[in-house]
């Protein structure tokens, strides 16, 4: 086995056929010689998928990025990047290059990334093919925050139902998290305030949420992060940050004094649970934290649900 594999290395190295591996984190943890060209990337190197795109966007080099903020170009590709098994599509480098790139996802986040050149391919139907891409990406994003929308995290829901269980998470959580007095907050300064806050927000958690994991807004203040194999306790200790992070931010220009939380209800998947099922029990938990005080987490649990263990009220009074 290990002489194959020595053979099989041997071949990566020497063929034109790009080839990646990343980690459920996004970290290049294997490339072969070509992908490291068309990329740029030194012998050594594994950094996160982040860190390579945003390098070459600064260069002016690696994939041809046809978006005017990089940054948020960034957020919402995250939201779907690397989430189910496989996806393939067309893509293009600085340089002219056409790449038809393949990506196969394992269980546990891990991905295989594969592309060959097809430059001199049917280019006369490309213009056709990327309209079609554009408009399969559109229906999955949240047109104000460049997130997942509410019918691709419902995907997400529905797969990790349907995949096996892990021995430490389980099949997964969900945790349903929504704005804390958003309404008043529209209400005293404006819809545009009210905008900027969906956008913060969106960016903050997006920024913390692993690529096995998937975050999308499900419409208005409400938004739904799937955490696939991911024990109720882990999920906690995943959101307990989030709310950490979303209290110190400040999200509107030049008004230091506007802050916001949000609340949390989490549920555990379960063998023949259905995706409505799943959320309505996230509701039920999002409904007790919002009625205890706002601005914490609450697990679904036998009656009445209860806090999660880090999220004592006394430490957050509500603001
Ligand atoms: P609670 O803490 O109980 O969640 O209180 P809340 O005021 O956040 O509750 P509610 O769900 O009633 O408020 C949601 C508000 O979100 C209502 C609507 O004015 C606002 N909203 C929905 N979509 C948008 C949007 O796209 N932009 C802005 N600015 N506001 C929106
Ligand atoms: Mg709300």
């Amino acid at each position: 086995m290990d002489s194959v594999l020595a053979t099989l290395v041997q071949m990566f190295d020497g063929t034109s056929v790009l080839v990646a591996a990343y980690d459920q984190f996004d970290r290049l943890r294997y490339a072969n010689p070509a992908f490291r060209a068309a990329f740029f990337l030194a012998d050594d190197e594994t950094p996160l998928w982040s860190d390579i795109m945003r390098r070459n966007h600064g260069a002016g080099r690696g994939s041809v990025i046809r978006a005017e903020d990089f940054e948020a170009w960034l957020v919402s590709t995250q939201s779907r990047r690397g989430k189910s098994g496989f996806r393939a599509y067309e893509t293009d480098l600085v340089d002219g290059r056409w790449l038809w790139m393949t990506e196969s996802v394992r269980g546990d986040g891990w991905m295989l990334c594969i592309a060959s050149d097809i430059t001199g391919m049917r280019a006369e139907d490309r213009a056709v093919r990327q309209d079609r891409d554009f408009a399969v990406k559109a229906s999955y994003t949240d047109e104000l925050t460049g997130v997942a929308n509410r019918r691709f995290v419902t995907e997400r829901i529905e797969e990790m139902l349907r995949r096996p269980p892990s021995r430490a998470g389980g099949l997964g959580c969900v945790a349903l998290l929504d704005i804390d007095h958003f309404k008043p907050v529209n209400d005293g300064h404006g819809h545009q305030a009210g905008d900027l806050i969906l956008r913060d927000f969106a960016r903050r958690i997006a920024a913390m949420v692993r690529r096995s994991d998937c975050f999308g807004r499900m419409g208005g203040d409400e938004f739904l992060l799937v955490l696939p194999r991911t024990s109720i306790e882990q999920a906690a200790l995943v959101v307990e940050r989030m709310l950490a992070v979303v209290r110190t931010a400040r999200p509107v220009p030049d008004r230091g004094d506007v802050a916001y939380t949000f609340s949390a209800g989490l549920a555990e998947g379960r063998a023949g649970d259905t995706v409505a099922g799943l959320y309505a029990r996230a509701d039920k938990a999002l409904y007790s934290a919002k009625m205890s005080g706002r601005n914490r987490i609450y697990c679904e649990g036998p009656e009445p649900e209860r806090p999660a263990i880090a999220q004592q009220p006394r430490l957050y009074p509500n603001n």
